[in-house]
């Protein structure tokens, strides 16, 4: 309990799977915290639902296309107006394309960068500003074990994640000296509607590669970003954590 007390976080994502998961909890350790998606009504509903177990007004659903400057605009406004500031931003939207490089349109290409790559450029250039204004801050980038290693597909997606990987030690670098911390997380397979995609003796399969054999629930990658969003991690920057169950160790 309390170990995010006072603080305001914007969620990327945040109506469903890791983002929803991550939404509880850190309202459960005291945040306040903004879900910004492009999912309106489930977005709603998790906000309602999460606010009326908790008895006040902890979260609130903001419209955003992280592929949009003005929507991220809009949210940081949002957390500032609402909740007086904004001290983590989880940088958690994304799309899968599971396509390789030969049978990947332009289209296609475009679509998995500007949300994965871009809109982390876009949400961190939006939050840091209002970060610096508290003193403080810190920017989680999800990226994935396919931003560490290659497959013989994805590759949109690998080459997007890779991206995040490094705009995270940049970053990093940069707003050091604002004490705002900047860290990836690389989840292996999580059960969440992404992975819905695959019929299920896929996925076990796929998750069977990694040493623990299973996919994990989306809790099991929250409460590692949970950590990286308190002071509890207050000299953690620039850092990867990877989170698959060893899937990346053998
Ligand atoms: P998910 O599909 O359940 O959630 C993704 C969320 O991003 C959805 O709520 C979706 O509406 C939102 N989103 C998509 N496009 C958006 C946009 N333009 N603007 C705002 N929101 C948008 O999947 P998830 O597994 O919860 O994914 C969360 C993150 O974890 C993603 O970045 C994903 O790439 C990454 N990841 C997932 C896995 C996995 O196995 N599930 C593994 C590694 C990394």
């Amino acid at each position: 309990m309390d170990r995010l007390k006072g603080k305001v976080a914007l969620i990327s994502g945040g109506a469903r799977g890791q983002g929803a998961a991550e939404t509880r909890l850190f309202v459960k350790e005291g945040a306040r915290v903004a879900i910004g998606d492009v999912l309106d009504a489930e977005m709603r509903e998790l906000s309602e639902e999460v606010n009326r177990e908790a008895g006040a007004r902890v979260t609130l659903p903001v419209r955003l296309d992280v592929t949009r400057a003005a929507d991220w605009r809009a949210a940081v406004e949002a957390c500032e107006r609402e909740f007086g500031g904004l001290d983590i931003l989880v940088n958690n939207a994304g799309i899968l394309n599971v396509k390789g490089v030969g049978d990947t349109s332009e289209e296609e290409w475009d679509a998995v960068i500007n949300v994965n790559q871009k809109g982390v450029w876009l949400g961190t250039k939006a939050a840091a500003p209002a970060m610096k204004k508290r003193g403080a801050g810190s920017i989680i980038n999800i990226s994935s074990i396919y931003g560490l290693i290659g497959s013989g597909g994805s590759a949109a997606y690998h080459a997007s994640k890779g991206a995040v990987r490094l705009l995270t030690k940049t970053a990093a670098v940069e707003y050091a000296p604002f004490n705002i911390r900047v860290n990836s997380v690389h989840p292996g397979v999580i059960k969440t509607p992404m992975t819905d995609i695959f019929a299920e003796k896929d996925l076990d399969a796929i998750a069977a590669l990694a040493p623990m054999k299973r996919a994990a629930r989306p809790e099991e990658v929250g409460y590692v970003v949970l950590f990286l969003a308190t002071d509890e991690a207050s000299f953690v920057t620039g850092a990867e954590y990877v989170v698959d169950g060893g899937y990346t160790a053998v």
